[in-house]
């Protein structure tokens, strides 16, 4: 026997998993048969496919199914499957280390306050693990598919596991994984027959393989007239795939069940879509929305949780294929009749029945959400709150269904509380409003006060605020909303809409009276601004930072710096300087004022620091500024 370390994640999580979770230790069992059906479904894949393990079905591979063997007077239980299997390695990888994507960000996550944590470890999903709830020893005893040896490993959930390989009557005669749970104090309730068929019922009765209970059945004997026991062994789950039933006979508590059973959430999905398409191709699909954005959302290798049956029989999960990566939220299943069964990833690829099945599951989901958000208000905030951000990249990446995106997607704004659509920012436009404006490239905070917005205040017109990191590549694609113009403050078409065309001879009379002053400022910055110009946006500041319709903004240009992009050639800046302010009033009421200089550059190093870019030269600004200062005092 060789003594091993779990990995450190695991002992972490072992930690909180013991210490945090006693309030639901009955998801043990769930997690377990979960782990039995997922090893089923595997084999059986393999043997639908691959003709090594069709060779064997008979011979080494048992008919599906999982069993549970209670043993009231030792306080233990085996949960036994037909399953897959695990070699040494595989038990050494599986069960000694987690190898999720979001486990060190899980972890990182951890406050230390078992309540918070509790929460946060559902969405995690606690796994195997979760078995230490109840016991204070566990031995799992498997055979690999296609493999004659058999090894058991065995913990005590605290320092580290054994593995040794068994032989003889201790090994098991076919593929498949036995786990024997010695129940610690906590766990002896669930040494009860009543009380595991209750569970099982209550989270595994759709597992697709029939769960059967050995136990000691108490019996009257008519002839004795006495009760006797009988060691008996009943099916106790329905074993149907529930998503094949119809809607009226399933109820909300079916849905959430099976919902919990392939996701191991603890928490209820925020919602569900249950379709059966009939006619040129027929398939069923089950899609959950969970109540909280999975760990790895954001994660490079994240995990995809929609999982593909043929004609009930699973194929495989984690495919990348069923579902574009901006929907990669969605939980559920796919069951196609028109697949064959031993279609493989490559063929999936661009096999046309599932790209037909996929395209019409992301209208389905979004048409779905979008009538959420029109019946439901406070529901579609919870959504909204966990999931605005992925549907923002599909705005980028799905072209097709850009327009029930747009509608979907809910923005921050000048004009009202909380968030909104595009659609009520535009029952909102005023009469002579042009476009939809909104500003992008800065924090909410920044955003809000960035003097680009003056004007709009001024004019009471609606901004809509825009502080995600992805909003300005994202929306600089997007241009139109509906037949209504989408605008960038910050860019220069903006601003030809709020110019005053009511005295057009008094503005080009202003504009004549300012060229002095700006060439001179343009002659002081030289290349640091591609142009210098009157500004029609601003109101209070006298100075902002502008760049053209096709420019990357500055803000932009320094963030795909930082994300290690190639030096971009930098564009100067456009700087617009407001005419109406006092520092250029004074500026022009006196030409040959020996300051302009230093003003030249302070109004434009002040309209980069507004559009959060650091300045190149820290140093002179503030040996300007001080210059400035002392002539002031
Ligand atoms: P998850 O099921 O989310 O992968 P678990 O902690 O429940 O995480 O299980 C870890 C891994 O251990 C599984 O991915 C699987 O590879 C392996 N495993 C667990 N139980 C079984 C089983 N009964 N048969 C085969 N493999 C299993
Ligand atoms: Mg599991």
């Amino acid at each position: 026997m060789s003594k091993q370390q779990f990995q450190t994640e695991v002992s972490q999580l072992l930690h909180l998993i013991v210490h945090s979770l006693y309030s639901h230790p009955e998801i043990f069992l769930r997690e377990l048969i979960s782990n039995s059906s997922d090893a089923l479904d595997k084999l059986r894949h393999l043997t639908l496919v691959d003709e090594k393990y069709k060779a064997l079905v008979g011979d080494g591979i048992d008919s599906p199914r999982i069993d549970l063997e209670l043993n009231e007077e030792a306080k233990t239980l085996t949960i036994s499957d037909t399953g897959i299997g695990m070699s040494e390695e595989d038990l050494v990888s599986h069960l000694g280390t987690i190898a999720r994507s979001g486990t060190k960000n899980f972890l990182s996550q951890l406050s230390g306050d078992d309540r918070k944590d509790s929460n946060l470890i559902g969405q995690f999903g606690v796994g195997f693990y979760s078995v230490f709830m109840v016991a204070d020893k566990v031995e799992v005893t498997s055979r690999k598919a296609g493999e004659d040896k058999t090894f058991r490993w065995t913990s005590d959930g605290k320092t580290g596991f054994d593995i040794e390989e068994v032989t003889g009557a201790a090994a098991r005669s076919s593929a498949g994984t036995t786990v024997l749970i010695h129940f610690n104090e906590e766990g002896s309730q669930y040494a009860n027959s009543y009380r595991l068929q209750e569970i099982v019922k209550k989270y595994s009765n759709h597992i697709a393989f029939p769960i059967f209970l050995t136990y000691d059945k108490s019996e009257w004997n008519a002839e004795k007239k006495e009760s006797e026991k009988k060691r008996v062994t009943e099916q106790v789950n329905a074993a149907s795939a529930m998503w094949q039933r119809s809607k009226s006979e399933l109820t909300d508590e079916d849905y959430k069940e099976f919902y919990k059973s392939i996701t191991g959430d603890w928490e209820d999905p925020l919602f569900w879509f249950h379709t059966r398409a009939e006619g040129n191709l027929e398939y069923t699909t089950l899609f959950y929305i969970p109540a909280k954005a999975p760990m790895d959302l954001y994660q490079v290798d994240y995990k995809t949780g929609v999982k593909l049956y043929v004609k009930r029989v699973f194929i495989m999960d984690d495919s990348k294929e069923l579902l574009p990566p901006y929907l990669r939220f969605v939980r559920g299943i796919i069951d196609s009749e028109d697949l064959p069964l031993n279609v493989s990833r490559e063929i999936l690829q661009q096999n046309r029945i599932l790209t037909t099945i996929k395209t019409a599951s992301v209208k389905k989901i979004l048409s779905e959400l979008k009538s959420i958000s029109e019946n439901d208000k406070e529901k579609y905030a919870k959504f909204i709150a966990e999931y605005n951000r992925p549907l923002k990249e599909g705005l980028y990446g799905d072209f097709a269904n850009r327009e029930t995106l747009l509608e979907l997607i809910r923005f921050k704004s000048t004009r009202a509380e909380g968030l909104t659509s595009l659609a009520e920012a535009k029952s909102r436009m005023q009469p002579e409003q042009k476009a939809l404006y909104y500003i992008t490239g800065g924090t909410e905070n920044m955003l809000r006060n960035s003097p680009l917005l003056e004007i709009y205040k001024k004019k009471d017109i609606e901004v809509l605020i825009l502080d995600d990191d992805i909003d300005e590549i994202v929306f600089s694609t997007i241009d139109k909303y509906g037949d209504t113009d989408l605008k960038a403050v910050n860019k220069g078409a903006a601003s030809e809409d709020l110019k005053d065309e009511t005295a057009p001879e008094k503005a080009a009379e202003k504009a004549e009276a300012l060229k002095p002053l700006l060439e001179k400022i343009k002659a002081t910055l030289g290349d640091a601004v591609k142009e210098v110009r009157p500004s029609a946006r601003l109101a209070d500041s006298p100075s902002v930072i502008v760049s053209d319709e096709d420019e990357p903004s500055a803000r932009m240009r320094q963030m795909m710096r930082a994300m290690g992009q190639k030096e971009m050639p930098e564009p100067s800046p456009t700087l617009e300087i407001n005419p109406d302010h006092e520092i250029i009033q004074k500026l022009l009421a006196d030409p040959s004022n020996g300051r302009v200089e230093d003003a030249a550059w302070l109004l434009f190093d002040q309209a980069l620091l507004l559009e959060g870019v650091p300045l190149k030269d820290p140093a002179t600004f503030v040996q300007r500024l001080n210059r400035v200062l002392n002539q002031s005092i």
